[in-house]
C-alpha cells in the first residue's frame, strides 16, 4: 500500500477546529498556532489520536479520490 502523506506516530490537534498536524514542539508548546483558525494545538495522547485517526481517514480519502480520477 502506498502511503502519501506521511504518517507519524504523534500528532497535535487544534482546540478550535479539530485540525491535525503532525506533532512539533513548536506547536506543542504554543509557539506555533492553527493556520485555520489561529487556535491552540494541543499534542496530549488523547488529542494525538484524534489527530492520528483524523489525517489517517484524510490520507484514504485522498488516495481514493486519486484512483478515481485515474
Ligand atoms: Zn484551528
Ligand atoms: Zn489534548
Amino acid at each position: 500500500m502506498k502511503q502519501p502523506i506521511q504518517l507519524t506516530d504523534a500528532y497535535v490537534l487544534c482546540q478550535d477546529c479539530g485540525h491535525a498536524e503532525p506533532y512539533s514542539d513548536a506547536k506543542h508548546l504554543g509557539r506555533e498556532s492553527c493556520p485555520k483558525c489561529s487556535g491552540d494545538f494541543c499534542g496530549c495522547n488523547a488529542c494525538s489520536g484524534i489527530a492520528r485517526l483524523s489525517v489517517q481517514f484524510q490520507a484514504q480519502a485522498e488516495a481514493e479520490n486519486r484512483e478515481g480520477e485515474a
